[in-house]
């Protein structure tokens, strides 16, 4: 299967959690929304001025030289009057306009205000030509009723803010998924062991980190769960257990084919394998099956493959799985800066650090961040970016076209 082939048929398999409850906004940053929220009041609420200004009647503009200020309107003070002919109020900006107003004179057209004898002040504008109303009519922004959710969207800081200010104190989400986190190989160690009491032939345990770490901004409950060791009675036990409390599971490691890779086989004895051979570099070796309801991904246990299919796989399935829609991958065309060699056979995705085009100042242009081991976690530093070498492509030089994938689209 290639990439898109494998995304489809995750797509096509998995089921959102379809379960909902219902917080306040303040909790809502990153959930998926499970209902239509409808805006509680239009916005603006009044009509407001858009200026500092004097609000007055248009008709009187052509016939009043002076206009007597009969009040001020500030935000959250409005004047509660009607503006009368050859009137006007002071007025700022987001305050309401008053009853018989339908025009704000900026404040920069003052040509003279005075005081007269009764203490009253006059307003005097310069001539000119007014080009709008600078009045917000109500609704102009969002209509009462307005719908500003659907099933699926991801509550963003934006959309939160817009429904704060249409009157949502709290809306219905889609529960969180538990998704618990297994590596596995008798070799790894926490991180924290100091390095002179590691064995030999030990290594420190990264993808669980590096997977925590990808998945921590998802609406998800995480659950780090105990290292799985060399042992296929110890994995199918582990797996069972775990398969009872969560919705899904991701294992690293022990997914291939050499002796000590147990995860694919034990998953297909406890439910079912769908596929576990992918067409793709890093990333080759890769379980997808079910226990029972719970989903289970084994990635591969190199570092950067571990990285890459959980981009390019799990991350896309677990916003199915909470309820909202995967974006289709965002390819942007690149020009090589760096010459890449690459086998005809898979796709291959390099880690890649693009930039403006320096040379014709139009275009991004991109280059490998060197030797593209699946072991070596230091080809991710600097990269912002995956340098897609499509599966029947030679080696490329520089200038050739390709299409990357932003890490920053893919980290979301
Ligand atoms: P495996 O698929 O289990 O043979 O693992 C492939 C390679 O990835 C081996 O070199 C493992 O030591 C390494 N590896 C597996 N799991 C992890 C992990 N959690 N952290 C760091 N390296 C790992
Ligand atoms: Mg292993």
């Amino acid at each position: 299967m290639d990439l898109e082939e494998a995304r489809d048929a995750l797509f096509a398999q998995l089921v959102p959690h379809s379960a909902s409850e219902c917080i306040s906004l303040t909790q809502a940053q990153g959930r998926i929304a499970a209902e239509a929220v409808r805006a509680q009041l239009p916005l603006p609420p009044f009509p407001a001025s858009a200026m500092d200004g004097y609000a007055l009647r248009q008709q009187d503009t052509s016939n009043h030289e002076t206009f007597r200020v009969v009040g001020q309107s500030l935000a959250g003070h409005p004047y509660l009057g009607s503006i009368h002919a050859g009137e006007c109020a002071r007025i700022f900006t987001g305050a309401v306009v008053p009853d018989g107003a339908d025009l704000i004179v900026l404040q920069e057209q003052v040509a003279e205000l005075a005081t007269d004898q009764n203490g009253e002040k006059n307003v005097r504008f310069m001539p000119h030509e007014a080009d709008e109303d600078y009045i917000r009519p109500v609704g102009n922004d969002v209509e009462l009723g307005q719908q500003m959710t659907q099933p699926g969207d991801r509550l963003s800081p934006l959309l939160l803010g817009a429904l704060a200010a249409a009157g949502v104190s709290e809306l219905n989400v889609y529960q969180r998924p538990k998704v618990g986190i297994f590596s596995s190989g008798d070799e790894l160690r926490n991180p924290g062991t100091p390095p002179e009491a590691l064995a030999l032939g030990q290594i420190y345990d990264s993808n669980s980190f590096t997977l925590a770490s990808l998945l921590r901004h998802l609406p998800i409950d995480l659950i780090t769960l105990d290292r799985l060791p060399d042992d296929p009675d110890a994995v199918e036990e582990a797996l069972a257990e775990a398969s009872r409390r969560c919705d899904m599971l991701i294992t690293s490691g022990g997914v291939s084919v050499g002796d000590a890779d147990f995860i694919g086989a034990t998953i297909a004895r406890l439910g079912e394998l769908s596929f576990w051979r992918l067409n793709l570099k890093p990333g080759k070796p890769l379980a997808f099956g079910n226990i029972g309801d719970c989903w289970v991904f084994g990635l591969p246990g190199n570092p950067v493959s571990t990285i890459v299919t959980c981009l390019l796989l799990v991350m896309p399935s677990l916003h199915v799985l909470c309820g909202t829609v995967p974006k289709p991958l965002l390819r942007i065309p690149a020009t090589l800066a760096s010459p890449v060699s690459h086998h005809p056979g898979r796709a291959e995705y390099q880690r890649g650090i693009y930039s403006q085009n320096a040379s014709s100042g139009s275009g991004l242009s991109v280059k490998h961040t060197g030797d593209q081991g699946s072991n070596r976690l230091s080809t991710f530093s600097g990269a912002n970016c995956l340098i897609e070498i499509p599966e029947d492509s030679g080696d490329l030089a520089v200038g050739a076209g390709v299409n990357i994938l932003l890490l920053s689209d893919l980290l979301t």
